[in-house]
């Protein structure tokens, strides 16, 4: 019998936990029992949250960028010193591998925020003499309040990939976590709270998206900037109920990333990449690479291996060290995912491995598991080649040459990554010119300085965040011209 925690979850508003709005449960993902429940927040609290933001704003964009470090530094030490508290509460959040959790994830959360902290008091000014001796100096300033929506896949590295920025040049933020995974977020503002970050500058309330706090926090008329990371539909929505108040919008989308394998890559290490950009996060990720485009001559040796290990991969309890695939999110993203395979069935294509739920023992039998799945005997133009299906499915095309590989890993509506998998130098310079796609990796995967522009192209987002991009993003510019 499983021991099951009850996280009662709470808004964060002004400083103080707050329940307030009707409940709604929150699901373990591998069982699909209630973990616990969170509030929903309606127009009064998201009024409160943006007021309360609204006012802290005031001192803390004030407020000297070396002392906000300290105090940021604070909650980055308090997020490393809950290591392993955090990987448990992701795992009962999203369903995710507990070893995933614990290979390096939470101390990149801890570092979201401690780089911008160290940023924000080390970057400099533009300033442009001009040959009539005026001074054109540029100055960067704190926007507002930031409304920070985030997605259910990745919800403490979303959260403080948003916050870190946000805090760190002056803003102050109402955080709304996904519905499907409320807990992190709520315990991040608990670690918050105890690091002393003043009352209203970090603010989450908790709710769905359409008619409910989502909604109501993106037309907010207090809200001066969204940053938003889910899907490309939510995006397209946000936008427009943004635009009668001109807000400032970072969008980071979805993706449907080419992982692409050249007959001279390393066999292994191939097949040990592609596992990971397949099936990290039970493929619900949106850098992952669930397009495989396989050079011919190696097309069955790399599928043969490949499979082999996909085949191998432990589907299961989360917290079983030695599982690699976790549970789907909802039963109703199963549902949504395996509609996919379906699709796939009904067109003809082959199930090379996968496709059928695990034989698990109760209670992951209730869970929302699906056998990581590999499908072949597709048309790079067919739905599942085109859609973004967030889960462990990838399809495998083959290629002859480096022009059909551009051209089939350019040829969808979305531009957020690429895996480029060759020892041809040449051949990854040519690749990481003509790919579509804000971030391409050669023999690697999810692998990230942050100092680096991120975000995607074409469906998968508009702007960039990481490095001076978020300083661009998180402040204003003014232009001061000085007379002699
Ligand atoms: P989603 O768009 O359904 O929801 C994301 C967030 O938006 C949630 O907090 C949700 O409550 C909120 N929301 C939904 N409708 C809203 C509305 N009308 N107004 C305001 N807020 C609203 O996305 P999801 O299903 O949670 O996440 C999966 C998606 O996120 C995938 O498409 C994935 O590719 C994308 N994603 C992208 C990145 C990236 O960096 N590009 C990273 C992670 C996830």
């Amino acid at each position: 019998m499983m021991d099951y925690p009850f996280f009662h979850v709470s808004h964060y508003i002004d400083g103080q936990f707050v329940d307030g709005g009707s409940r709604f449960d929150i699901l373990y993902p591998a069982t699909n029992q209630v973990i616990g429940s969170a509030p929903e927040a309606g127009a009064d609290e998201v009024d409160a949250a943006v007021a309360a933001a609204s006012r802290a704003f005031r001192q803390w964009s004030r407020m000297p960028a070396a002392e906000r470090r300290l105090i940021l530094k604070r909650f980055a030490q308090l997020i490393r010193d809950h290591e392993a508290e955090l990987a448990a509460i992701e795992t009962w959040d999203v369903g995710r591998p507990i070893t995933e959790n614990r290979s390096g994830y939470i101390p990149r959360i801890a570092a979201n925020i401690e780089f911008f902290a160290d940023f924000a008091v080390t970057h400099g000014s533009e300033s442009y003499p001009m040959d009539n001796g005026y001074i054109n100096y540029v100055l960067r300033q704190p926007v507002g309040v930031a409304a920070l929506i985030a997605p259910w896949n990745i919800p403490l590295l979303q959260a403080t990939w948003k916050m870190g920025p946000a805090l760190a040049f002056g803003n102050t933020v109402v955080l709304k976590p996904a519905e499907l995974t409320p807990i992190g977020t709520w315990r991040l503002a608990q670690l918050a709270h105890a690091a002393g970050v003043p009352a209203g500058v970090i603010n989450v309330i908790h709710g769905f998206g359409p008619n409910s706090a989502g909604a109501l926090l993106t037309r907010h008329p207090d809200v001066k900037l969204i940053s938003f990371t889910g899907e490309t539909t939510t995006g397209k929505i946000i936008m427009a109920t943004a635009a009668p108040t001109l807000k400032r919008v970072s969008f980071e989308l979805g993706g449907k990333g080419a992982n692409i394998i050249f007959a001279d890559a390393d066999l292994d290490r191939a097949v040990a990449i592609s596992l990971r950009s397949s099936f990290f996060n039970q493929g619900e990720f949106c850098l992952a690479g669930p397009r495989l485009l396989v050079q011919r001559p190696i097309y069955e040796a790399f599928l043969t291996r490949f499979q082999r290990a996909t085949s191998q991969l432990q589907v299961g309890d989360p917290f079983d060290p030695q599982t690699r695939v976790g549970a789907l999110i909802s039963r109703e993203h199963y549902e949504r995912v395996t509609g996919f395979i379906d699709l796939a069935r009904a067109d003809g294509a082959h199930i090379l491995t996968g496709g059928t739920d695990p034989v698990l023992p109760e209670p992951f039998a209730q869970g929302n598991f699906l056998q990581p799945t590999i499908i072949t005997d597709v048309k790079p133009h067919d739905q599942v080649c085109q859609d973004e299906i967030f889960g462990p499915v990838v399809t495998v095309v083959p290629f002859d040459d480096e022009e059909e590989a551009i051209a089939i890993a350019n040829g969808v509506s979305y531009g957020l990554s690429a895996v480029v998998q060759t020892r041809d130098v040449g051949r990854a310079v040519r690749m990481g010119s003509a790919l579509e796609a804000g971030t391409i990796w050669i023999n690697d995967f999810f692998v990230r300085d942050l100092r680096v522009p991120f975000g995607g192209m074409k469906q998968s987002g508009i702007g960039r965040e990481g490095g001076h991009y978020s300083l661009e993003f998180y402040t204003e510019a003014k232009t001061i011209c000085l007379s002699n």
